[in-house]
């Protein structure tokens, strides 16, 4: 006889895994180590893209796409690095996912149309109004809170787990240093990544250890201590998301659908570096090499409005940090560069966008000319969150390194490795979330069939 059937640590996609199981009929004790959880964990900071392939939102446009197609545009990406296993279990649970979030848990979801994330052959990502992930969380944290088969443990940090026979004893800690042993049929660690970890991150993405951490304090390793003790040491460990668009002016995301819609960035210098929409986490690397690893977001009033349609962006507007102007030589002056390279770099862009010569860094999506009044936005290059972590299997439960299942513990989000492949390239807008929910909704549902 255990305490509960299933023990979650971790209230951002653990809350899917959380629901899923209690909706079968299973007892679960959901913990977090962090009394500001809604507020400042990876979900509650995301932009809400979670991609569905298949999704009956697809299908009510017209749009055909399938856990295949998702499949070849994650295997494009990575350069076909993505775990294969983890790739065809998230690709396939993806639009299920969607709509059990929507018919099951309520979250108001629809479909993004309004421009392209670099990397999906279809538009699949789907949000909430607001595009902001708090408001998610929040969402499901109240279903959380209202269902009489889950508990609450706020603040408590799993520290250990170990097996006692069929069943496993988790050991939690409070912040006052006390210490307290449940039982429990399994347990899922959502518990993310190392981002916070300075020391790992150094370790095993010296890359990006110099920009600037723009994640959850609390992500800070303790899954794959917990794996490494049971025979797992994790995978892809050098895999992360960047991003090139945190505002200096404030540290809010600017975000990419200013350079989706046809916005340049360029270096202190005003000189354009690649091209933008190959996507904005491996322009976080790029940035950081440039000269002090600073940049400029050129915009103007058309990209300007379609992108309040996040509220991150609102949230940069109402920072301060957007410099308007209706000429060039006043754009030179607030980033302070020379006004010929200015112009020149405008001049070239342009060309680019209307297609009257090729980019020279092979850009081909630009949406529309750039056109006076300009804003310009400072950026720096940031991490978000790691992508590598324990190999889970079909069931999201932890593979040991010899193949082998780590009996009743299973790992989701941050905490397992992801299919984003190697370094920051491979990663595709939505994965993260994907990987977070989707994982812990499989893994609630096999605990939930082990009780
Ligand atoms: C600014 C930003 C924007 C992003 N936008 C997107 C997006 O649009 N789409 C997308 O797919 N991804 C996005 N991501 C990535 C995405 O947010 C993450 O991949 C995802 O939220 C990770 O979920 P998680 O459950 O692993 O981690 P989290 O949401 O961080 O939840 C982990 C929880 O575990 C708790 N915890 C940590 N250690 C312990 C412990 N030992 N015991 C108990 N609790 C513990 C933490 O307090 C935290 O609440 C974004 C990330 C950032 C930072």
């Amino acid at each position: 006889m255990t305490d509960v059937d299933l023990i979650v640590a971790g209230a951002g996609g653990g809350l899917a895994g959380a629901l899923r199981a209690a909706e079968l009929g299973a007892h679960v004790l959901l913990i977090d180590s962090s009394p500001n959880f809604m507020r400042g964990n990876n979900t509650s900071m995301s932009t809400a893209m979670f991609p569905g392939a298949g999704s009956r939102w697809q299908r009510e446009l017209g749009l055909e796409d399938s856990p295949e197609t998702f499949t070849r545009d994650i295997m494009k990406k990575t350069l076909c690095t993505a775990d294969p296993l983890t790739t065809k279990t998230l690709t396939e649970v993806s639009a299920e996912l969607v709509e059990w979030m929507a018919d099951s848990q309520g979250v108001d979801f629809s479909l993004v149309t309004d421009f392209h994330y670099p990397g999906h052959s279809v538009h699949r990502c789907h949000t909430i109004q607001g595009r902001k992930g708090d408001r998610v969380l929040s969402h499901l944290f109240a279903r959380v809170d209202s269902n009489q088969l889950i508990d609450i443990m706020v603040p408590a940090r799993l520290d250990q787990v170990n097996h006692v026979g069929d069943s496993l004893v988790a050991i939690l800690e409070t912040p006052d240093g006390a210490r307290e042993e449940i039982t429990a049929r399994s347990v899922l660690m959502a518990t993310n990544g190392f981002g916070a970890n300075q020391e790992m991150v150094r370790r095993f993405i010296p890359e990006i250890s110099g920009a600037v951490y723009h994640g959850s304090d609390a992500s800070q390793g303790d899954a794959l201590r917990i794996g490494s003790a049971h025979g797992s040491s994790g995978a892809f460990l050098n895999s992360y998301q960047g991003h090139a668009a945190l505002a200096v002016h404030g540290s809010t995301l600017a975000g990419w659908a200013t350079i989706m819609h046809g916005a340049i960035l360029v270096n202190i210098n005003g000189e354009r570096f690649g091209d933008e929409t190959r996507g904005y986490s491996e322009y976080a690397a790029m940035l950081a090499s440039q000269p002090s690893a600073r940049g400029w977001l050129i915009l103007d009033q058309r990209i300007h409005q379609a992108c309040l349609a996040f509220r991150d962006y609102q949230e940069t507007v109402e920072s301060g940090a957007l410099r308007t102007t209706d000429n060039v030589a006043d754009l030179a002056a607030i980033i302070e560069v020379d006004p010929t390279v200015l112009a020149e770099t405008l001049v070239v862009a342009d060309a680019s966008a209307t297609h009257s010569t090729p980019d020279p860094f092979g850009r081909a999506t630009f949406e529309k000319p750039l056109s006076a009044p300009y804003v310009a936005i400072k950026v720096q290059p940031a991490l978000f969150h790691t992508q590598g972590g324990l190999l889970v299997n079909e069931n999201a439960q932890v593979l040991r390194d010899d193949g082998t299942i780590v009996s009743g513990l299973y790992a989701a989000g941050g905490a397992a490795a992801g299919i984003s492949g190697y370094g920051a390239d491979g990663y595709l807008a939505g994965n993260g979330l994907l990987s977070a929910f989707g994982l812990s909704y499989i893994a609630g549902q096999a605990a939930a069939r082990n009780t």
